[in-house]
């Protein structure tokens, strides 16, 4: 995969639509097109980096900055009071789908047990 074909490097480029919802400079939230939960916000780092592994390697401050933004999400989005869940889905047994590390920010109603 490279960033060319990468979906959520066109998102960021502004080539694919995205419903954003929060953005640095470094980072950009925006609400996940098939929500699993009454909020579903996928937070990413603009750099791409393939999975949460390739990102603390190779960039921990960056990966810092992507906790941070999912906070200020799940803030902004008022989660704070019922709690919210931050998955960062990595590799095969995680059904990993796309190779751009993503937090997905999960809340809004009871989430109901982590393992189905
Ligand atoms: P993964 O399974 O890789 O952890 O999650 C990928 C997520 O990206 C899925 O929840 C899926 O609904 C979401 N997704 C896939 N394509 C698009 C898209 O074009 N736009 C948005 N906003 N989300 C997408
Ligand atoms: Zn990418």
């Amino acid at each position: 995969m490279t960033t060319t074909d990468c979906l959520f490097c066109k998102i960021v480029a502004g080539e694919i639509p995205a419903a954003k919802v929060y953005e640095t400079e470094t980072t950009l939230a925006f609400r996940d097109i098939g929500p699993k939960a009454a909020v579903h916000v996928l937070v990413i780092p603009k750099e791409h980096h393939a999975d949460v592994v390739a990102l603390a390697a190779a960039d921990p401050a960056l990966a810092g900055e992507v906790l941070a933004a999912s906070a200020a999400v799940a803030k902004a989005e008022g989660l704070l009071d019922g709690g919210f869940r931050v998955i960062f889905n990595t590799g095969p047994y995680s059904g990993q789908e796309v190779f751009h590390v993503h937090a997905h920010v999960l809340g809004g109603e009871p989430l109901g047990p982590m393992v189905a």
